[in-house]
């Protein structure tokens, strides 16, 4: 009898297993005390990208599955279905002032958008005169300006134009590309905090970890300094919650930062995950892809808002 109640009590107690948790009370203000890790679709190739569409009937996710060319969507009612294809082997995903995909491409080496009327234009393909190296991830600020990182990762034997592998800022008013963060071995996912004074840029090359920029209105950066170092594989994508915590891909599954950069928990994913994205009818479901797979759990928090 003893051990039934205790057995009661452990199960009660016990941390769900899709959670590590280092933070008791920012874990509870971070999910529901019943969240758990759901896999919605398995058998892909290698999932990236996802970024939630507003629409009709609360909207759908689309991601990518870099390697098959396809860009997915996914919603509860319809499931998995395909979106484009081919893709260009789309990466990164996010949505503009006027909610129109924009989408890093690899295979295209370019920054793509998707107009209203599902036409695909090149936003950006060369910097000085010679061609990106395979575009990665993207976001894009109140201003419209557009930012993405340039690693290596896609060329796929194709012969490397730039000199290095640059983060870069588009200023749609003017056209104009800067390279404006030129140190990193290989920058992969950005985000910015909530107000947009920081810029968080992950190095998924030999360092492994997160650094954090100073953002002025006119779109330059300064600082720069380790915002946070992921001990589980390495950061990929990565995105601010509402609260200016920083949820990055890693290994074990995303690893969330409090803003000073302290570790406060972890979810548990039993595939790397690459890349996430709040969205869901409410905003607070958390989509993660991961390898062959796409995951979601329910949060309590939205993502940094969108600009508008
Ligand atoms: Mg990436």
């Amino acid at each position: 009898m003893r051990t039934v109640i205790l057995s009661l009590v452990f199960v009660l107690w016990a941390p769900a297993a899709d959670f590590e948790i280092l933070d008791q009370a920012e874990f509870r203000r971070l999910f529901p005390p019943d969240a758990k890790v759901e896999r919605l679709v398995t058998g892909l190739q290698f999932t990236e990208g996802p970024v939630w569409m507003p629409g009709q009937a609360g909207g759908y996710l689309v991601f990518s599955d870099i390697p098959a060319d396809e860009l997915k969507r996914w919603d509860r009612r319809g499931g998995l279905q395909l979106y484009r294809k081919p893709s260009n082997n789309a990466n990164g995903n996010t949505l503009d002032r006027e909610e129109r995909l924009v989408t890093a491409e690899h295979g295209g080496r370019r920054i793509s958008r998707t107009e209203k009327n599902g036409t695909v234009t090149t936003v950006v393909d060369s910097f000085e005169g010679r061609k990106l190296n395979s575009p990665n991830d993207v976001v894009v600020a109140s201003d419209g300006a557009i930012w993405f990182t340039d690693p290596d990762y896609g060329l796929s034997g194709r012969p490397r134009e730039q000199a290095g592998n640059y983060v870069f800022r588009l200023d749609t008013k003017t056209n104009r590309l800067t390279a404006v963060i030129k140190d990193f071995d290989k920058p992969n996912g950005l985000c910015f905090s909530p107000d947009e004074s920081r810029l968080y840029v992950a190095d998924s090359g030999k360092p492994r970890h997160i650094r954090v920029f100073k953002v002025t209105a006119g779109g330059e950066v300064s600082g720069g300094e380790v915002f946070a170092a992921i001990d589980k594989g390495g950061p990929d994508g990565i995105r601010c919650d509402e609260g200016g915590r920083v949820w990055s891909s890693s290994g074990d599954g995303v690893q969330i930062f409090s803003p000073q950069g302290r570790l406060v928990a972890r979810v548990l994913l039993p595939e790397s995950a690459a890349n996430l994205a709040f969205g869901g009818r409410a905003g607070r479901t958390l989509f993660l892809t991961a390898r062959k797979s796409l995951y979601a759990v329910e949060t309590l928090v939205r993502g940094a808002p969108r600009p508008k």
